[in-house]
This record gives C-alpha cells, sequence and structure tokens, in this order.
C-alpha cells in the first residue's frame, strides 16, 4: 500500500462540504486537508490537483469523487441524477483551456479515463487512454497533428484498452492479429508500422468485436465516456480488486474516483517519449534518481514489459551496461526539468515519489505523484537519511516504517559462500531469498501454500490477476518487464523476493516447463532465487543470518527511546532466547514448561507420570523429570541475565503427551513394565470430548499438585544455582494457567510459596519471585478485582481469551473465518489482530479491576497478538506494562510500540 505523506502537526481537519457535487475540475477542488481531499478524490486526483496547485505542468482534466462512486452503488448502478450534467460542464472547461472540442470532428479532444482510489489499487480497472477518437475524429487528429500513423496508433490503441476494459473481450483477440499482421508483413516493431497498417488492423479488430460482443464498437464519443466511467465504477467490486482489497484490508466502503485528463502524446514520434521514475531507488533506498521511459511510446508501454524500458539517468545506464541512451543523455533538456520536478515534489510530499511522466515533442508533462512503495529496506534508509537531511521529524520517520515489512530484514539471505549454480540473471526486483518449487500459474502457487509447499511463481510477466498466486508464493521470477513492472512493484509491497526480466528463461506453459541456455527446468523443481541480485538458481542455496546493523540499529534505537512498552518474547529454547535477545528482547514473557517436556529422553518420564494409577508412582516419574526442567531453566536464567522471566507451569491436557501408535504404546509397556492393555485402558480413562476445555491447566494442580510442586522446585533450584555461579540473578514470574476463579488462584498461590520456603530453607538463600495468572477465560477477565488479590501480574493469554470469549475454536475456525471476513462480520480475523470491541473490552475490564486492589499489578500480553502492530496499539493504550511475541517479531513489536507511543501523543 502507497504511504501517505503523514504531516503531525495536529492540523485541523476540515472535511470538503462535497453535498451535491460529484465533479470537480483539477483547479478547483475544494480546500481541506489532504486526507480528506484524498478520501473524497482518490489519491490519484488528489495529488493531480495539488500538483497544479504548485505549479507543475499536468494536461486539464476532473475527478468524478468516490462519493459519487458510493451513490452509484446505492442507486442500484444507476448514476446520480446530476452527475451528467456536472460532467458536461467540466468538460466544457477542459475544451476552453485547451481549444480542443470533445468529438469535434477536425479538433477532438482526447481523453484518458483513469481510477483512483484512496490508495493505489494494482487491482483495479486498465486506464483508458485517446477516448474520443472514432472514424471521423481519427481523420481530424491526423491531419491537425499531421501525423497519420501517430493517429491511427492512438486509435488501434485505444480501441483495444476500451474493448477489453469496458466491453471485456480479451487482450488475446488483438494481441493475436497484431502479431499475424507483422507477421505476413516482415516487421518486429511496433514503431515500424505504418498508418496504412493501423488502419487494416483497425478493420480486422472491429470484426472482432462484432463477433465477440455482437455489437459494433461504439462511434459517439459520449457514449464512449459513460461506458468507461461506469466500468471504472465497477471495477471497484471486480474480484481482481475484491483480492487486493482483503489482502490489504482496504475497506469496501471507501469506493474510488474516475479521473478524465485531456490526453498527451509520448508517442508522436522520436521528441516523445513516456516515463516511470522514482525520486530514489525504491530497491535500496539509495538517493538517487531512479526510473525508465521509452521514447515514442504510450501509457503502460514502459510497465507492460512489450518492449524493454531504457534507464533515465546515465549514472543507471552505466551501471547496467546498456547501450540504449539514457533519457539524461538523449533529452538532456528535458531531463533537467525532470530533475527540478521531482525535487520540488520530493520537499513538497517530504517523501519518496514515485512519479508518471510524458514528453509530447520535447515538452514535459506530469501525469502522476504518489508516495513510492519501497522496500523494508529502502524504507528505513530512506526513513533515516531524510531525517538527517531535516525534511522529516524522528517521529514521522518512525511512523513511516510498516512494521509488518521488517520481516523481510530479519529473515535469512543468500549464503555468499555457498555454492550456487546460477542459471539465469534479471534485475534485483524485489530484494531477499527465496526458494522454492517453480509453478506457473497463481492458482498453483495458492494450492502448494495450502499443502504446505513453498513455491516460486515464474511467470512470463505478471498481471493484476496473479495477485493471490504472487502472495501465496515465496517468490516471483517473471522474464519480462523492468524494476518497475507488475511484478517488481507488487512484489516490493508484499515483501517478497523478486527477479523480474530473466529474458534468457524461456517458458513453456503448455508442457509446465522453461528453458534457459539448453537447461530444461520443471514445474515442481526446486529454484532459488535473489531478488537483491538478480540471480537465479537451481536448487536449494544456503542462507545466512541477516545485518540489523546500521539504519536498522538507528531506527531501533529511535523506537526504544519513543516506547514506553516493553517487549518480551515467547521463547523456551536457548536457541529461541538467544535470538530474542538479539532482537532486543527486554524479557520472556512466555516460557512454556510442556515444551520442554516433548524431548525424546523426557517424553517417557512424562509418559509414566501420566500414567501413573497413585501419587506415590507420580512422585517417583517427577523426580526423574525434575533435573531436566531445572537444567532448561538455568540455560534459560544464564541468557536472560538480570530481566524478567515468566515460566507458565504445566498447561496442556495430559492426553497429549501419551503415546499414540502401536510402537509407542509396546515401549512404553515395556520400560513401565505393565501391560499394553493397561496403558490403552489409562488411555481410554483420559480421553476428553473437548480438550480445549477439559482437564488443563491450572486444573491439573488441582488434582495432581505434585506437578507444579516439582515445576517449582526445578525453577527455584535453578535460581540457586545460578546465583552460586555468580550469574546476574532473574526475578522468576510463575504464571498459573487457566484460571477462571479466585480461589484456584489462592491455592495454587499458597503452594509456589510453599515450595519457594523449602528451597529458601534448604539453601539458606532469599529467593525473590512473583505470582501471577494468565487472564484467559472471560469468567477471569470479569473476576479479575478478586483475582489481583493474589496476583502479582496478569499476562493476557489472548488465544484462549479469543476463542472462550468469542467461543470459535481456533483450530476449527479456518473452515469459516474467511467467510465471516468476507461478509465483513470480522474487519480482520479475531485470532491475528485482537478484538477491540469483545476480547478487547474485556482486557480492559481486567486490566482497570486489577489496578484498583493492586495499582502496582504488572500487566501484559501473550497471546499471538502480542507482535501484531494493531494489537500492540491496543495495547498501548489500554496501559499494558509489556507484550509479548515470538523472536523473528521481536523488532516489530519494538516498532510498532514507539508507532502506539506517538500516536497516542496526538
Ligand atoms: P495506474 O493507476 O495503473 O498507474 P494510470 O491512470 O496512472 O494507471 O495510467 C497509466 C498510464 O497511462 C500513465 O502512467 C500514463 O503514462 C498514461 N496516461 C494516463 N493518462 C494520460 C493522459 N492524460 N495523457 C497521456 N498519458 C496518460
Ligand atoms: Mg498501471
Ligand atoms: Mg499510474
Amino acid at each position: 500500500m502507497a504511504k501517505k505523506p503523514k504531516k503531525i502537526t495536529s492540523s485541523v481537519k476540515s472535511k470538503p462540504s462535497s453535498k451535491g457535487i460529484w465533479v470537480y475540475n483539477f483547479e478547483d477542488t475544494p480546500k481541506a486537508d489532504k486526507q480528506s481531499l484524498k478520501n473524497l478524490l482518490g489519491g490519484k486526483g488528489a495529488n493531480l490537483s495539488e500538483m497544479i496547485r504548485i505549479k507543475l505542468p499536468v494536461p486539464p482534466g476532473f475527478t468524478i469523487t468516490t462519493a459519487a462512486c458510493n451513490e452509484f452503488y446505492k442507486l442500484n448502478q444507476t448514476y446520480p441524477a446530476s452527475l451528467k450534467n456536472q460532467v458536461n460542464e467540466s468538460i466544457k472547461k477542459v475544451e476552453k483551456k485547451i481549444k480542443k472540442k470533445f468529438g469535434d470532428a477536425s479538433n477532438p479532444l482526447l481523453v484518458s479515463v483513469r481510477s483512483g482510489a484512496r490508495v493505489s489499487m494494482p487491482g483495479m480497472m486498465d486506464t483508458v487512454l485517446n477516448l474520443g477518437l472514432n472514424d471521423k475524429t481519427v481523420v481530424g487528429l491526423a491531419k491537425k497533428t499531421n501525423n497519420e500513423t501517430f493517429a491511427y496508433d492512438s486509435y488501434r490503441r485505444f480501441i483495444q484498452m476500451y474493448s477489453n476494459v469496458v466491453l471485456n473481450v480479451d487482450h488475446h483477440n488483438f494481441e493475436d492479429l497484431i502479431e499475424n499482421y507483422k507477421l505476413t508483413k516482415g516487421v518486429v516493431l511496433d514503431t515500424e508500422m505504418e498508418a496504412n497498417d493501423w488502419k487494416s488492423l483497425i478493420g480486422s479488430f472491429r470484426e472482432q468485436i462484432k463477433k465477440e460482443t455482437g455489437k459494433d464498437f461504439p462511434q459517439d464519443v459520449n457514449a464512449q465516456l459513460w461506458g468507461a466511467i461506469g466500468a471504472v465504477f465497477q471495477s471497484w467490486k471486480n474480484q481482481r480488486a475484491k483480492t487486493y482489497r482483503k489482502l490489504n484490508n482496504i475497506p469496501e466502503e471507501w469506493g474510488t474516483a474516475v479521473n478524465v485528463q485531456s490526453m498527451v502524446f509520448g508517442n508522436m514520434g522520436d521528441d516523445c517519449a513516456t516515463g516511470v521514475a522514482f525520486t530514489r531507488n525504491p530497491s535500496t533506498g539509495e538517493n538517487s534518481f531512479y526510473g525508465e521511459y521509452l521514447i515514442n511510446a504510450q501509457g503502460e508501454d514502459v510497465v507492460a514489459g512489450i518492449r524493454t524500458p531504457q534507464n533515465i539517468t546515465k549514472k543507471a545506464r552505466l551501471e547496467s551496461s546498456s547501450k540504449a541512451l539514457s533519457m539524461e543523455e538523449s533529452m538532456p533538456k528535458v531531463y533537467k526539468e525532470l530533475v527540478a520536478i521531482y525535487k520540488k515534489l520530493e520537499k513538497h510530499y517530504r517523501d519518496m515519489q514515485d512519479i508518471e511522466f510524458t514528453v509530447e515533442n520535447n515538452k514535459l508533462w506530469m501525469l502522476q505523484t504518489r508516495s513510492g512503495k519501497r522496500t523494508a529496506k529502502a524504507s528505513i534508509k530512506i526513513a533515516v537519511d531524510m531525517v538527517k537531511e531535516k525534511l522529516i521529524t524522528k517521529d514521522e520517520a518512525l511512523l513511516r516504517i510498516d512494521p509488518k515489512m521488517l520481516a523481510t530484514l530479519l529473515h535469512p539471505t543468500l549464503d555468499p559462500k555457498a555454492v550456487k549454480d546460477v542459471i539465469a540473471r534479471g534485475l534485483p526486483a524485489s530484494p531477499g531469498a527465496a526458494t522454492g518449487r517453480v509453478t506457473f500459474l497463481a492458482d498453483d502457487a495458492e494450492q502448494l501454500k495450502s499443502q504446505g509447499h513453498k513455491s516460486i511463481l515464474v511467470r512470463q510477466e505478471t498481471s493484476p490477476e496473479d495477485i493471490h498466486g504472487m502472495n501465496a508464493a515465496e517468490g516471483i521470477l517473471t522474464c519480462r518487464g523492468g524494476m518497475t513492472s507488475h511484478a517488481a512493484v507488487v512484489a516490493r509491497g508484499m515483501g517478497r523476493p523478486c527477479v523480474s526480466g530473466a529474458g534468457t528463461i524461456q517458458i513453456d506453459y503448455k508442457n509446465k516447463v522453461f528453458r534457459v541456455n539448453e537447461r530444461v527446468i520443471k514445474e515442481g523443481d526446486i529454484i532459488t532465487i535473489d531478488g537483491s541480485t538478480g540471480e537465479v538458481m537451481v536448487g536449494e542455496v544456503t542462507t545466512i543470518k541477516p545485518d540489523i546493523s546500521g539504519d536498522f540499529s538507528t531506527i531501533m534505537a529511535w523506537a526504544d527511546k519513543t516506547r514506553t512498552l516493553k517487549i518480551r518474547t515467547n521463547a523456551e529454547t536457548p536457541l529461541d532466547t538467544k535470538v530474542a535477545r538479539d532482537f532486543g528482547a527486554e524479557g520472556i514473557g512466555l516460557c512454556r514448561t510442556e515444551h520442554m517436556f516433548f524431548d525424546e529422553e523426557r517424553i517417557l518420564y512424562v509418559r509414566q507420570m501420566i500414567l501413573s494409577k497413585n501419587t506415590e508412582d507420580r512422585s517417583k516419574a517427577l523426580k526423574n523429570i525434575l533435573p531436566f526442567q531445572k537444567k532448561d531453566f538455568i540455560d534459560i536464567f544464564k541468557t536472560m541475565r538480570g530481566l524478567p522471566v515468566t515460566v507458565r507451569l504445566l498447561d496442556p491436557p495430559l492426553h497429549e503427551f501419551l503415546p499414540k501408535s502401536e510402537k509407542e504404546i509396546a515401549s512404553v509397556a515395556k520400560i513401565l513394565n505393565i501391560s499394553e492393555q493397561e496403558i490403552n485402558n489409562r488411555i481410554n480413562d483420559l480421553h476428553e470430548e473437548n480438550p480445549m476445555l477439559g482437564h488443563r491447566g491450572c486444573r491439573l494442580a488441582i488434582s495432581y499438585p505434585e506437578i507444579y510442586e516439582m515445576q517449582c522446585e526445578a525453577i527455584f533450584e535453578a535460581l540457586v544455582e545460578c546465583r552460586k555461579a555468580k550469574i546476574q540473578s532473574v526475578i522468576p514470574e510463575i504464571m498459573i494457567p487457566l484460571v477462571s476463579t479466585a480461589k484456584e488462584l489462592e491455592i495454587l498461590r499458597t503452594l509456589v510459596d510453599k515450595i519457594a520456603n523449602q528451597v529458601q530453607k534448604k539453601y539458606s538463600i532469599k529467593i525473590d519471585y512473583l505470582v501471577g495468572t494468565m487472564i484467559e477465560l472471560p469468567r477471569a477477565a470479569l473476576n479479575a478485582y478478586e483475582i489481583s488479590k493474589h496476583a502479582d501480574f496478569f499476562s493476557f493469554g489472548t488465544n484462549d481469551l479469543t476463542q472462550t470469549t468469542l467461543g470459535i475454536s481456533r483450530d476449527d475456525s479456518g473452515k469459516f473465518l474467511d467467510d465471516y471476513v468476507n461478509s465483513n462480520i470480522f474487519k480482520i480475523d479475531p485470532f491475528v489482530s485482537i478484538d477491540v470491541d469483545g476480547v478487547g473490552q474485556l482486557v480492559k475490564l481486567a486490566c482497570e479491576s486489577g489496578k484498583k486492589y493492586n495499582s502496582k499489578i504488572k500487566l501484559g500480553i501473550c497471546g499471538e497478538h502480542g507482535g501484531d502492530p494493531d494489537s500492540i496499539d491496543f495495547c498501548h493504550n489500554a496501559g499494558l506494562n509489556y507484550v509479548s511475541c515470538s523472536p523473528y517479531r521481536v523488532p516489530i513489536a519494538r516498532l510498532s510500540a514507539a508507532q502506539a507511543k506517538i500516536k497516542s501523543k496526538h
């Protein structure tokens, strides 16, 4: 999603009074703050009018508002009454400005019709260019410009685009006709085609359209215009747009605007061009102008991958050792203007911009600007650089970075020393390394993912129809298209590694293989791509740890200074603990002791414990487990040196540890010296209909206190040992799970204190520790005041709290949660982002009641939500002391916590 440049200074929010006005010409859009304007006019429309306001050359035009789109749907897909008139009035203003007339046979005004939602959406409708051409106006255009080839090239482009977008005639119909024609004529390039060639093709196009739709191509320019406007409105609800909205959490209520703009032509000859550029490098963040252009071309030619675009700067051309002249060399004067404009735009928006422009007879026109999509790496570098350049504040810098994107930086990159079998090279379109099975179809990538397989989506080029597959794949490889191609832009936005334009690869979709230098790679073969270098390799290549120093650590340091929420981690192995500490965790918020039981050596004793029929046998088994637990705790306390560690006592239902296969049962029987039958009986006894709500958590300890006693003994003994070894002491926070009543906690707290006393006596050492509980049942939240009388801390186990509050089993929710999200019942999966109105209310209530009794009570969260930026924002505002998340999410949480703090200040 494109980032909006955000001004933090509290601006007075003024909403434009837009009642009954559905259309605004670019030069007289209403006065309002930037965000409200974007909401009304869409990002593209708002920025076009802004560029006019700061006196940049923009072809005149007007915007039909997003409100009109919403009204269109309210009125059952019909236009609001006054819309027609308002559009006509606006066209007249444009006609007057550029002295051409819409539909005029000798001096025709041509327009583009462009969709434009609040945020840039690649799932939306394609732009229709050259609208207003018909059999008559094309003649006028040819005469007026004295360029027949240009006029008919424009007309055929218009017919192609309009037919595809508005009449739903597939692209291939036209492409095949062009291909055949070229073959017969013996030409290769579009630019070699002449007026008569296009004329003849236009004839074939129209026959084809008649065949496909049963109707003639519309000649009435007003019918053309309304057809296109309707298509934009309708595209808001097409499947591609829906998918994109879902992936990016864009609400359906936003609607899209329509921009109608007079055409400028990049296809009138060699003093014309069209291009796309970024004011800084969107991949690395380097502060150097970066872009691509094509001479004598129009619109999407640059990104469509039909012709290979050329570099804009000489520096980039030399770096890519391309011989095709850069714009800096071929059009030096226009280039200078462009440089001045991009600098002005960056200053004005105070952010890196993604711009689109066209040159018509050496005159530069700006067609779009927006905050550019960028990789995580680039977004960090740009934010840090812009603070140094005094363009933005540190707070703004922190808000500019999407915490979720950091994930791409935290995961491994290719080991430079690894042996690589490089088979092709393309452009380094989106950094990071990815390995997976070759797949050629978006649907297949999605299917592989659902089966738990990693894939690399290999396409000639991608289009918005492929978005779901790009999202499902680990990485994307294309053989056509540049750094600004669809594949590159979308991959960067999604944080997927991407290599684009690997031209030596030839894909044979039919046989599901690709060929490169005599080698054949089949569907399902493993390949690796490196989106930072552009390399394509056969097989899996080893990776190394990411570098989180430099700008990354600068941002993290700023975040740490800003935030008030502490960040802990959920970890139980020494490895996890170490990773989390390196990523900046300030303690462990959840150490699940049961995970320590699954080890091969130990599980046997655990089984022995579970299968014991009496306390005595059980205690014997527990004695065997104790040394293992103690050693684990020593290791963890060592790595966490001085930081808090929350240890959760045994939580899951016991049967999870039972032997399952016959072989396992037999071996347990042998070691325990009991019959297999006896074990099977015991397994039957332990069977539960609904284990999530069964004999688990503190309920186990109410029945079998010796289990928790052993665990506490292990914790306290570990502490004593650390103390003896002069290791900086940790204050353990002993956490009792699944409490719903104060009495449960009272009983178990007494138990913990009893063991602590025993160990203190035994070693004559004073031990510091806290005892608290998880709040993961609604009753516990409702009864938090009473419970807090026995608790030093609460930790919200929001996974279970979500299950029990919503009455939805997480493990079964996959089957229907999608429907709930699609039906707008949930905005987002409540297991991903905290359900603020339900679960969130319980959390708030419990915090307030807990503090009422004990103002110093420590409050934290240890569910999966602890690593989700929106949930972290909620936790900050609810007054929690810390969030705890998985190790790789720690940096994400640090940044999110800082953002929450900054947002709450304003
Ligand atoms: P998208 O939202 O997919 O970027 P745009 O509406 O920006 O689509 O249109 C794509 C391209 O079409 C632009 O980059 C520009 O090259 C071309 N285009 C759009 N409007 C005009 C116009 N009025 N004159 C010339 N080219 C245009
Ligand atoms: Mg586009
Ligand atoms: Mg555009």
